[in-house]
């Protein structure tokens, strides 16, 4: 065995072995591989393995491509050839209009990726699949190319090909501990021998926090059991003529595929169970749980419903076996938050499906800094200090339990609420707010109009649209308020902070105390990488904040970056502080009413920050907008977060105040032009694509200013701002856009914008086309043309004055 090797993957199921494979891909070969039993005796070896196209982002859809890519190569490998049934072809199933609705912009979003998926009515369902009945359906999706592999030799292969490319595997090989050097490398400790390496990647399956562990590190996955049964031979499926197509249903939650001549059948039952949750068992490796099938009975009936055959058929074969599942029920796929050189591809519940191209994206990561795709859907650090295993083990029974009902837009599910919160939540609930969930946060969505309102969510406009439009109508007429917890807060300190801080972003940090400014961060090859809203205080203090999400996220890269002398220091206040927006015509009139200063506009102009009082309520108070009218973001610590509230609702009662919410905030910057991080703000682009051209200083240095400088302004595509003809729904993220029936790009965000009337939608689009644009919105294409920047108070007189 090696005693030093670059990488160290732990773990030989599909993630590692196709870690491993594609880090020799990218042309690392000093890359070994510790596994403790034999390869693929965790939950790879009795996985029904089947893999689809079907994702619900573009980068589900670009991994997944690449894997069937991936293993239509490795079929066709004669002196190695893969079983892989390609192509057999696979319907999810839909009883609502939603979920058809839903079906229509999946296909819409997997175009942009060169993939063709089909909505079918019920009766072609039927006519595709001989087995079932068209009751109680709607229709379906199909992918042409859904079908299945086998698992052992998938990663035989895999594991094969990386050796050939001089990577090592030690199987029997256990990892009992992990030591971080101060050169950021490690000693991977196995009961064989040290290994000292650059980097390690966690890929242990259901033993991620047994690893986890050894680096202090709490992995937000969780085990469920999970259980297949494979029938004895079928007539319909011997005598269909071909191969019976692979069937996903979110009205009775199970799947099905041929399997010899019979069928293996799947269940997400209601009655489902966590697995290892009190430690597992050292001895469980090649292992199963259990049968109990008296506990899918519920869900069973609703797979005999749907094809009567199987009550007449036997069962062969049961398979009970540990499935790994996340927050979001998407895998962490990245930099391990908190760690260097760290690395995980965990949570995977469809790896085999999946695993081919995760370990590509892992791979590119671990080599390049970046991926192909922006990857932020499947990173690590996309949840923060409230991911614990047991708030992951109800969000992972809630999926499981939905797991073909996809979320519809707006949509956040009970389970593991209220994650965090704040002194105002309940205030805020009795005043009618329907909570979002922001990183963990309970965040007004919207105020119910009545107590009994609830909201119809689909892709077409609901209720809350008007709801919405009044809530904006109070913003622009009169004053509103709105509680943004969770906004991550960095305070930065130190001798070095600012000139540090400037060439971290390729805008400027304010000179003067007192200023606001915005800062884009760029990667090394020039593209988008962060964005925060920077503040110089007295007392050497910047304040540097950006979204909620962001929060792990931005202080890994700011702290990758760090002078090493110590001259500058960071402090997260994000658990500490909340912003009150205080936004409207006569924002000015409430905050002059109860704190004191002057609050005019020569006194306290646009893009100011200062210190002052609400009623008695310590605050930092900046003049900037997210909504295009006069606002004042309003810093309050948790603890007086009441005491500033009640001071400005007290004050705003002359006023006409009201509350608004997120929705309303979107509409809003939607109209100004304003971007969100990780929907219109992706490391797949630069500043320039992104049409951010004005905050970049060419004539300093910054982080990125080499890689942005070396791709010669050529543009792959344009932040193009749409106006859509269309009035009873907007785009989704990621619909696509065609002009002459080429496609020329994809939806990164819309809303309804309702001070304008317009339906507006951001989109990168091919940078020449300007013209002749349709989007898709549900299945139908409209029109979209493009704009000229903003389309509501172009020259910010409102924020001004
Ligand atoms: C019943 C069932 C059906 C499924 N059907 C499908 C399907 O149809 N399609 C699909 O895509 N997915 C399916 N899945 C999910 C899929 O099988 C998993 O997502 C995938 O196998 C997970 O692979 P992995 O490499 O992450 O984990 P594992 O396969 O569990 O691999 C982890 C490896 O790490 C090793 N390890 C752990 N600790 C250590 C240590 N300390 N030192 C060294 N090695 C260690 C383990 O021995 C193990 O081999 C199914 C799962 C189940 C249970």
């Amino acid at each position: 065995m090696k005693s030093q090797a670059r990488v160290v993957v732990i773990g030989g199921g599909i993630a590692g072995c196709s870690t491993l494979y594609h880090l020799t891909q990218e042309g690392w070969s000093d890359v070994v591989l510790v596994e403790r039993d034999e390869l693929t005796s965790g939950t790879t070896w009795h996985s029904a393995a089947q893999v689809t196209n079907f994702g619900m982002s573009q980068v589900m859809i670009g991994l997944k491509s690449h894997s069937i890519k991936l293993y239509k190569e490795l079929a066709a490998d004669i002196d190695y050839p893969v079983g892989y049934n390609y192509g057999d072809g696979g319907i999810r199933l839909a009883n609502t209009q939603a979920h058809m609705d839903g079906y229509a912009h999946f296909t819409s979003l997997a175009k942009g990726m060169g993939v063709e998926f089909e909505v079918l009515d019920a009766q072609e369902c039927a006519r595709r699949h001989p087995l079932i009945s068209t009751e109680n359906l709607m229709g379906g999706l199909w992918d042409p190319t859904d079908g299945h592999i086998d698992p052992a030799q998938l990663c035989q292969a895999l594991a094969r090909r990386a050796r050939a490319a001089g990577a090592e595997v030690y199987r029997f090989t256990s990892v009992t501990d992990l030591t971080q050097h101060a050169d950021d490398s490690w000693t991977v400790h196995t009961d064989k021998g040290d290994i000292r390496a650059e980097i390690v990647v966690n890929a242990c399956g259901y033993r991620v926090n047994e690893v986890g562990a050894m680096m202090g590190v709490e992995h937000p996955v969780a085990s469920m059991e999970h259980q297949y049964f494979i029938t004895e031979d079928m007539p319909g499926v011997v005598e269909a003529g071909h191969r019976i197509p692979l069937l996903r249903c979110p009205i009775s939650d199970y799947y099905s595929r041929q399997e010899k001549n019979g069928l293996l059948v799947g269940f997400y039952e209601q009655d489902c169970k966590t697995w290892g949750m009190d430690g597992i068992d050292p001895k469980f490796s090649n292992d199963l749980c259990p049968d109990d099938l008296d506990r899918v009975m519920d869900v069973l009936e609703g797979a005999i419903a749907r094809m009567p055959a199987l009550a007449e058929v036997g069962i062969k074969q049961v398979v009970n076996g540990p499935i790994t599942y996340t927050i979001d029920g998407t895998p962490l796929v990245g930099p391990i938050p908190g760690k260097r050189n760290a690395f995980c591809i965990i949570g995977l519940r469809a790896g085999l499906g999946e695993g081919g191209g995760h370990g590509w994206l892992l791979a590119q990561q671990i080599v390049h800094g970046e991926a192909c795709y922006d990857t932020w859907a499947l990173d690590p650090r996309r949840f923060t200090g409230h991911a614990t295993q047991e708030l992951t083990s109800l969000y992972a029974i809630q999926d499981y339990q939905n797991e073909f009902r996809f979320h519809l837009p707006h949509e956040h599910r009970s389970a593991g609420r209220p994650a965090k919160t704040t002194p105002l939540t309940p205030i805020l609930e009795q005043a009618g707010a329907h909570f979002t969930v922001v990183n963990g946060w309970e965040r007004s969505d919207y105020f119910k109009p009545t107590s009994e309102f609830v909201e119809d969510y689909g892709y077409r406009f609901t209720q809350v649209h008007e709801v919405v439009a009044t809530e904006v109508a109070q913003v622009q007429n009169h004053v509103g308020l709105a509680e943004v917890n969770g906004f991550n807060r960095i305070e930065i300190t130190g001798s070095g902070a600012r000139d540090w801080l400037d060439y971290m972003i390729c805008s400027r940090v304010p000179r003067k105390i007192g200023k606001v400014g915005l800062g884009y961060l760029l990667n090394e090859y020039g593209n988008v990488k962060a964005e925060a809203t920077i503040a110089n205080l007295p007392d050497g203090r910047i304040w540097y904040g950006s979204a909620a999400a962001a929060e792990f996220h931005d202080m890994d890269w700011l702290r990758q970056y760090l002078p090493k002398d110590g001259s500058v220091e960071l402090r997260s206040l994000t658990n500490d502080h909340t912003i009150l927006v205080l936004a409207g015509p006569k924002s000015r009139a409430v905050l002059s009413a109860c704190a004191r200063g002057d609050w005019s506009a020569p006194g306290f102009p646009w893009l100011s920050v200062r210190e002052a009082r609400i009623g008695h309520a310590p605050a930092i108070v900046m003049s900037v907008s997210f909504s295009g009218e006069l606002a004042y973001e309003i810093h309050v610590p948790n603890a007086s977060l009441f005491a500033a509230y009640s001071a400005l609702m007290q004050a705003g009662a002359a006023h006409d105040i009201g509350h608004f919410g997120a929705r309303a905030v979107d509409s809003m910057r939607m109209e100004k032009g304003y971007l969100h991080w990780k929907s219109d703000l992706i490391t797949e682009f630069d500043p320039y694509e992104t049409g951010l051209d004005r905050f970049v200083c060419q004539d300093k240095d910054f982080l990125g200013k080499s890689g942005l400088v070396a791709r010669g302004g050529k543009k792959r595509r344009q932040l193009r701002m749409l106006e859509i003809d269309a009035t009873y729904a907007s785009p989704q993220a990621s619909d696509s856009l065609y002009a002459g029936g080429e496609l020329v790009g994809s939806v990164t965000s819309a809303e309804w914008g309702h001070r304008t009337d317009k339906n507006i939608a951001y989109a990168f689009l091919q940078p020449d086309i300007i013209e002749g644009l349709t989007v898709d919105i549900i299945g139908k294409p409209y029109t979209a043309k493009v704009l000229n920047g903003p389309v509501y108070d172009p020259d910010n007189s409102r924020v001004k004055t």
